[in-house]
């Protein structure tokens, strides 16, 4: 356990709080700007600011319990390569950033060898969220467009 450090992380409900007095304020001021605000806050919190952790899937079916900071991103750069493909695949698409040398099973990495069948698997929680945050995040950036342009 020497490597896992005890660092101190907030609790997700400052967040939230936030979030929140961010909502109540733009509701109580009838201010849109300042709701959109909100939700944009929401999805940046989501993509890259939550305290959780990896969750990437091992080879062993285990789910990695390394603390990261925010859904998009994994403890390593090799968990990481997983996780772009995990969420690439769960919109359907292939990722068009994975090099043609992941596939390769002969590749000596010097480190865990993910087999394609258990690589590029999210958690169901993950999936739901980042899919939320990512349609309201444009969704929140079409908003803000038309709000300009129109005004
Ligand atoms: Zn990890």
């Amino acid at each position: 356990m020497g490597r896992r450090r005890r660092r101190w992380r907030e609790p997700v409900y400052i967040w939230w709080g936030a979030i929140a007095v961010l909502m109540i304020a733009a509701v109580f001021f009838g201010a849109w700007r300042l709701a959109l605000l909100g939700v944009a806050a929401w999805c940046l919190y989501e993509f890259s600011l939550n305290p959780t952790v990896c969750r990437v899937m091992t080879r062993q079916g285990f789910a990695c319990h390394e603390p990261v900071r925010g859904r998009l991103f994994a403890c390593s750069a090799a968990h990481q390569r997983v996780k772009n493909d995990a969420v690439w695949r769960s919109f359907g698409l292939p990722n068009p950033f994975s090099r043609a040398t992941s596939h390769d099973p002969n590749r000596d990495t010097g480190v865990v060898v993910y087999s394609p069948a258990v690589r590029a698997r999210l958690a169901q929680n993950d999936r739901i969220v980042l899919t939320v945050a990512g349609v309201a995040s444009v969704l929140a950036i079409l908003v803000a467009v038309v709000g300009i342009v129109g005004s």
